[in-house]
C-alpha cells in the first residue's frame, strides 16, 4: 500500500495539513496519557485551571477543534447551564437563539460555513452589514430581545477594513446584555481579546500553539461552565477531544508560555535565509526575506514575487506544481492570485530548506524548457480543495 506523501510544510498550520508540528514536550505528554484511564472532569479540570491561568482567563476546557468549540460557546449562549437545554440544542425549547455576526465574517472556518457552526450549536445566525462593511448603527439594529450571542470571527480572511473592530462589537453588544464569541482559531493571544471585550475566546490547539489536535474554549467562568456542561451532555459530545489532546493541550500551553522558543527562531532564520539564496538568479522569481505579516509566529518569512512572463509559469501554478511533488512541498499560496508565494518557516526543520528550494528549481527548470499557460486564470481556493476532497477514495488494498 502506498503511504501518503510526507509533507513539508511551508504553509503553516492548515488543519488538511494535518495541524501543527508538535514539539517533543508535546508528543511526550499524549504518549503518556494514552497508557493511562483517568476520569475525564477531573482532568479537565485541573487542565482548565492551569491553562486558563497561563492564558490570562477566568477558567477554560479542552475541545475537539476550535470549529467544535464555537458551537458549544453557541449552545452555552443559547441553552445556558439549564440541562433540559442542554439535552434539546440544537431545537431549543424558546426563541432566544439569535447570533449577530458581521456579514464580512462569515467565511469559511476551517472547512465548514461559519452559519453552520452556529446552527450546529442552536443559534440562527443574523448577518449585519454588507461583504465589506458594518456599522454601529446597524449592528445595534440587528440587536433584539431573541439575541443570544455576537460572534466575531478574528480570522485573516475576515480582517477587511470595513469591519467593526472587536472593542466596538463588544460594546455595543455588553450595551445590550449580550455575550462576546471571539474565534480566535489562529491565534495565542487570549488575555488580549479579553481584554478587548470577550466574554468566551475559542483557540485552535494545532494552529500556532503547536498542539495536538484540539480547541481550547476560554473566558468568562459562568459561560464556560454551562459550555463545558453543553460539551459533556449536550452538542459537543461527538466533538469531545481525548484525553490525550487534553493532556497534549496543556503541554502545548505551558510551552507557549515558557517562550524561549530562542532555538526555533534560530532555526526559521537559517532555514529561510539558505532558501532565499538557493534561489538567487532564477528567471522571473524574485525571492527575499520579508517582516511576518500573516497569522504566523514565524520570526521571518520568505516571499517569492513571480513574473510569468519571465518565470514562463504562474504562482498558483508553482505552488500546485510544488505541492503534487513527493515529498509533497506545500507554499504559503493564499496571496497566490496576487503573483506570490510566501515561505513560513514556522513548521520547517533543518534540511527542509534544500527540498523546498531543490523543488522550486525544478519546477521552474521544468517552465523554461516548456512553459506553462501563464493566461490560465486560477481557480477560487474553495474550489481546488472542494474537488480534491470529491475525489477522495480510498487508496490501496
Ligand atoms: C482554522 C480556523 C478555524 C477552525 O479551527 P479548527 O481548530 O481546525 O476547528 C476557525 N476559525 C478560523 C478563523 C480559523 O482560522
Amino acid at each position: 500500500m502506498p503511504t501518503p506523501r510526507r509533507v513539508i510544510n511551508a504553509k503553516g498550520p492548515a488543519t488538511v495539513l494535518g495541524g501543527a508540528r508538535a514539539s517533543a514536550p508535546v508528543i511526550d505528554a499524549v504518549t503518556a496519557a494514552m497508557r493511562d484511564s483517568v476520569h475525564i472532569p477531573e482532568l479537565q479540570g485541573h487542565v482548565g485551571a492551569e491553562v486558563a491561568k497561563l492564558l490570562g482567563a477566568e477558567s477554560a476546557f479542552v475541545t475537539g477543534c476550535a470549529a467544535a468549540g464555537m458551537s458549544i460557546a453557541v449552545a452555552a449562549a443559547v441553552g445556558g447551564d439549564d440541562l433540559a437545554q442542554v439535552t434539546s440544542l440544537p431545537k431549543p425549547s424558546h426563541p432566544r437563539t439569535e447570533v449577530v455576526i458581521q456579514k464580512g465574517h462569515m467565511i469559511i472556518v476551517g472547512g465548514c460555513n461559519a452559519d453552520q457552526v452556529i446552527r450546529l450549536g442552536g443559534g440562527t445566525p443574523v448577518e449585519v452589514g454588507t461583504a465589506a462593511d458594518c456599522t454601529d448603527f446597524q449592528l445595534a439594529a440587528a440587536i433584539g430581545p431573541n439575541t443570544a450571542a455576537g460572534l466575531f470571527v478574528d480570522g485573516e480572511r475576515a480582517r477587511g477594513s470595513g469591519m467593526l473592530n472587536l472593542r466596538d462589537f463588544a460594546r455595543l453588544c455588553h450595551d445590550h446584555g449580550v455575550p462576546v464569541i471571539v474565534d480566535a482559531a489562529g491565534s495565542t493571544a487570549v488575555a488580549e481579546f479579553l481584554r478587548d471585550g470577550a466574554d468566551l475566546v475559542i483557540v485552535s490547539a494545532h494552529k500556532w500553539l503547536r498542539g495536538p489536535t484540539a480547541g481550547i474554549v476560554a473566558g468568562r467562568a459562568d459561560l464556560v461552565h454551562a459550555a463545558y456542561l453543553h460539551s459533556e451532555f449536550g452538542v459537543g459530545r461527538p466533538m469531545k477531544a481525548g484525553k490525550e489532546g487534553v493532556a497534549g493541550v496543556l503541554a502545548a500551553v505551558r510551552a507557549a508560555e515558557a517562550g524561549d522558543d530562542s532555538a526555533r527562531a534560530q532555526t526559521e532564520r537559517a532555514v529561510a535565509a539558505n532558501i532565499v539564496d538557493q534561489l538567487a538568479g532564477l528567471a522571473g522569481l524574485t525571492v527575499r526575506e520579508v517582516p511576518t505579516e500573516h497569522e504566523s509566529t514565524a520570526v521571518t518569512t520568505v516571499r517569492i514575487d513571480v513574473d510569468p512572463a519571465l518565470a514562463n509559469i504562474q504562482a498558483w501554478q508553482l505552488a500546485d506544481a510544488t505541492e503534487a511533488m513527493d515529498p509533497s512541498v506545500a507554499l504559503y499560496d493564499y496571496e497566490a492570485a496576487q503573483g506570490y508565494l510566501l515561505i513560513d518557516p514556522g513548521f520547517l526543520d533543518d534540511g527542509d530548506d534544500e527540498i523546498i528550494a531543490a523543488a522550486i528549481r525544478q519546477v521552474h527548470e521544468r517552465a523554461q524548457a516548456e512553459p506553462f499557460d501563464i493566461a490560465e486564470a486560477p481557480a477560487p481556493r474553495f474550489a481546488t480543495l472542494v474537488e480534491r476532497v470529491q475525489n477522495w477514495r480510498t487508496t490501496g488494498s
